[in-house]
């Protein structure tokens, strides 16, 4: 049987953090979701709020909080690029402040935490595939610095916690995820491909759309980091979670286009600077640790997403940053 327990997640009430929270709502643990709602949508957790073991706290991780917790999943920061680089001088301290503060509460209640690192911080790399054991290739001054060297020192706080304090800390690499609940304005490739192929609009590619990423669905991801957080054989990471098939952008669009039917256009727009040219996880240290790798294919995952983009009202989101396509 599982050991019911207090679990916070910060940034619970966004994309990837609803469903963490709906999964371990589900299990019967009792969840706190703390959110600033900065890109969060209330409608993500709003199917939780009448369930006892569900509570919602508007709060922003860069400030201090006292909760007494035994896990918690640390996922909250702007992860879209148009998010992350509205307000740089932010995400870096909800990188750098907001670690600090949870890793304080997991050090004060002796909890086990989760960091929701990124394969950002691989940079654009010049090994691929992505294993663990690469340290990246980095701009230090660029415009997605902010969030990459901001995810490289909380993963290095979360390593100088565990060594000096003896918190007991996981870490995992998150490689492009997708699904429903996507902000339909976030800027990010799936997203507003979808949107786009929906509201007939023509598909912003950038660049030449040679660039490849490789994308997990979430429910694939989900499940990679339940097994992280719980597993007891003493491997707490750093672990890439992601899905090892590698797509062009042009592949992705095309893919788009057959599964809406959409009769849209390709329309190239330049490409954002320092945008990686090549993503892909090595998910060895996954597969023999957490004995993990992602089920759904690409085709399977993106149909099941392009269904919720179909119904839900666009006129109910509005984007939450100036910064998109
Ligand atoms: P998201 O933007 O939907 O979720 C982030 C959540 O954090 C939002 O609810 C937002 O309101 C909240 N937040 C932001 N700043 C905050 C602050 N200062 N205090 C409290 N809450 C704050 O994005 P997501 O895709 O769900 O990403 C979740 C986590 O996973 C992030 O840490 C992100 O870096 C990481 N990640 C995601 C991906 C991906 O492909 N989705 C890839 C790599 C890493
Ligand atoms: N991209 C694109 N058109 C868009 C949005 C993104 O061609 O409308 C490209 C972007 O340049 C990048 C890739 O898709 O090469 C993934 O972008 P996303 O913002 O989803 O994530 P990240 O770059 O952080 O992996």
């Amino acid at each position: 049987m599982t050991k019911l327990r207090r679990v916070l997640v910060t940034g619970g009430a966004g994309f990837l953090g609803s469903h963490m929270c709906e999964r371990l709502v589900n299990e019967g643990h009792d969840v706190i979701c703390l959110d600033n709602f900065f890109t969060a949508q209330k409608s993500n957790v709003a199917h939780l709020l009448g369930r006892p073991n569900f509570e919602l706290i508007r709060h922003d991780v860069t400030l201090p909080i006292f909760l007494e917790v035994d896990q918690i999943y640390h996922m909250a920061c702007p992860a879209a690029p148009g998010h992350y680089q509205f307000n740089p001088i932010k995400t870096i301290k909800t990188s750098v402040m907001g670690s600090i503060n949870m890793l304080g509460m997991a050090k004060r209640c002796g909890a086990r935490i989760l960091l929701a690192s990124t394969s950002e911080i691989y940079g654009d790399p010049l090994i691929h595939p992505q294993p663990e054991s690469y340290w990246g290739n980095v701009n230090t001054i660029g415009l997605r610095s902010c969030y990459d060297e901001g995810k490289r020192v909380a993963e290095t706080l979360f390593m100088d916690y565990h060594r000096m304090n003896k918190v007991d800390v996981r870490i995992v690499r998150i490689f492009n995820t997708y699904g429903p609940r996507m902000h339909p304005y976030d800027g990010r490739v799936v997203s507003n491909f979808i949107r786009q192929a929906i509201q007939g609009q023509p598909i912003t590619i950038f660049g030449e759309g040679e660039q490849t990423r490789s994308f997990c669905y979430r429910d694939d991801l989900v499940e990679g980091i339940f097994r992280l957080m719980n597993n007891e054989d003493g491997f707490i990471g750093p672990v890439n979670i992601g899905n090892p098939g590698e797509f062009t952008i042009r592949e992705l669009a095309e893919l788009v286009i057959q599964l809406t039917g959409a009769k849209v256009k390709l329309e190239k727009r330049p490409l954002p600077p320092d945008d990686p040219t090549r993503r892909q996880p090595d998910i060895t240290l996954a597969k023999k640790h957490l004995h993990w790798e992602p089920k759904i294919p690409l085709n399977q995952g993106l149909q099941q997403t392009i269904d919720w983009f179909r119904s839900i009202d666009f006129d109910h989101y509005r984007p939450p940053t100036p910064n998109f396509v």
